[in-house]
Order: C-alpha cells, then structure tokens, then sequence
C-alpha cells in the first residue's frame, strides 16, 4: 500500500494518499468483509481529476490506471467473452438498444447543502440521452444507448458527502445489477471518477461513477457545468478510456478512430495536434478533457467499443 500511495502521489492525486487511508482504514475495521482483491480495488481506483489546478484534469486519470499490457489483456479477455456469449468477438452498436437504469444518489453535508434540484437530475438525464444519442455534432455516432431515471436519494452525512469512506458509502447504498447506473453526486477536488466494468464481477459493490455535484447542468463549476463530466464519466463505466490513454502510440485508447494524442486536452484548443500520429486530437470528444461546451462527440468506434463492453460484461 506504500508503494502504491508513493506512485499516485508522485502523480499529483492529491487527495488520493487520504482517500488511501481511509479504504485502508475500513478494509482493517470491515474485517472480512471485504476481499483482498476488493480492497485493492477500492484503493485503485480513487486516483483522479483535480479540476480546480488545471481545467478538467492534467494530474491523472480519473479512473483506476491501466497499463498497455493489462489493456491487451483486457481486449484479449472481452473479445472471448463476447465469442462465447454471442458468436462474435465484436458486437455492432444497432445490437443494443437497451435502456441504462440509473440512480443518483444526492450526498447532501449534515446540515442539507450541497445538494442539487430535481429539475438538474432531470436535465442531467437528458443530457446523458442527447449526447449518447450523437446530438451535438453532425459526426457523432448514436450509441444507442438511452438512460431513464429509477430512483433518487439523499444522504446527509459531511463524510459521505466528501467522498469519504467511499467504498463504504457506495456498497451500502448501490443500487441494481450489473447494468444499472450508479450516480454518486459529492463534492470533491474532482469533476468525477469510474469503475470499469470488466471490474464489476470482482467488486460489484463500489461499481458506478463518482461525480461532482455542481458539475450538473446549472451548477456552479465554471466551464464544467453542463452536465457533460456524467456523459464522459459514463464513457468509462461503459469501457472507454481517454483518447489520451497510452499517449503517442498506435494502441492508444484500443479505439481505431480517435487519432493518438500527446496528453489531455484543456479548454478547447482547436487545431491541435500533440502527436506526429495521423489526425488531429480529438478535442470534441467526450472522452478528452476539454470544457463542457467544447465536446460534442462520441466515433463510432467508440460507440461500437461501449456496445461490446456492454455485452460482455453489463448485459
Ligand atoms: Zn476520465
């Protein structure tokens, strides 16, 4: 765990080393209740986005790191799974058509603040259909995907609402399977965080995303306050990376069509170009940094990528 604080903390998490205490914490006082793998997990994946120093990010991944041979694995492992359930190794985004249940659970201080409307949910709902439903650009793919709100619920408690004790909060208040939406609204240095989901068979009590309360459509988190950071937080539940994710390499993001890119987006740099790789980056992309009002899209690349995982491990 040392090590392991170490490695994030060089990497500029920051809260991340107190967010390793408490998961420590809780694994000792839990006792068996939770696995030796699950711990790992909820240490894992609490590295994230500290969006007040630079735009959306820029100091790590707001998702558990995946190395580039655990990244092949990873595709090596779902291309099976999907042979197995389905015929084929790839599953065609048109295949799905399903709808997300989602729930959103509103974690309000002890005294009732920070908590957000139901008319933001709501537009939060909508704005999770819009853009999985390609309608800010002309070239973005229509995942198929569709979300619809099941339940709401408040919490008040200055801990949870901290993202403190978060494996904790989270399993004792996770709603659904494997296919259900889990919307934890906090306030953190962060916009938000995901699990993935070829790690919901191994602690399917945390899986879900971590989102910062006034990133909600009308929240006051300048510059990331249309709802977007749920849409690409999302993205990750669904099995995406960053388009950054690997940098300048071919494997990059294991999607064809998002060109290579250097590092994350801040802003909305139109035109650059931080690799040597065919294309420009992909700044639109939901899957990259930049402002809210800057992403417009998902490829079809990536929605054929979020179908399969989907198949594979969430239907
Ligand atoms: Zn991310």
């Amino acid at each position: 765990m040392t090590t392991r604080i170490s490695r994030i903390t060089r990497s500029l998490c920051r809260t991340t080393a107190i967010s390793l205490a408490l998961a420590g914490t809780l694994v000792v006082l839990g006792g068996a209740a939770e696995s030796a793998s699950a711990r790992i997990l909820a240490e894992r994946d609490v590295c994230a986005t500290d969006f007040g120093a630079s735009a959306r990010g820029g100091h790590g991944a707001d998702h558990r790191d995946v190395s580039a041979s655990e990244q092949k694995s990873i595709d090596a492992q779902t291309a099976r799974i999907l042979r197995d359930k389905t015929g084929s190794a790839t599953v065609a985004p048109t295949q799905f058509g399903g709808s997300i249940p989602v729930y959103v659970h509103v974690m309000r201080t002890a005294s009732g603040g920070d908590d957000v409307t139901d008319s933001q949910i709501a537009q939060q709902i909508d704005v999770l259909n819009a853009t999985y439903a390609g309608q800010e650009s002309s070239t973005a793919a229509n995942t198929g995907f569709t979300f619809s709100l099941v339940g709401t619920y408040r919490y008040n408690n200055n801990t949870w609402n901290r993202d403190g004790a978060s494996a904790k909060y989270r399993s004792q208040t996770r709603k659904g399977g494997p296919n259900a939406l889990n919307i934890w609204l906090v306030d953190f240095s962060y916009l938000g965080i995901a699990t993935f989901p070829w790690d919901y068979a191994k602690n399917p009590s945390i899986d879900g995303i971590r989102v910062q309360y006034s990133s909600l459509p009308g929240g006051s988190s300048t510059n990331f306050n249309l709802g977007e950071t749920a849409t690409h937080e999302a993205g990750h539940w669904l099995g995406l990376y960053h388009t950054f994710q690997g940098g300048c390499t071919t494997t990059n993001d294991s999607v064809a069509d998002t060109p290579a890119q250097g590092s994350a987006s801040s802003g909305c740099p139109a035109g650059r170009d931080s690799c040597s790789l065919p294309g420009t980056d992909p700044i639109h992309n939901y899957m990259d940094y930049s402002y809210d009002s800057c992403y417009t899209e998902f490829t079809a690349g990536q929605s054929s990528r979020m179908s399969s995982m989907f198949t594979a491990y969430r239907a």
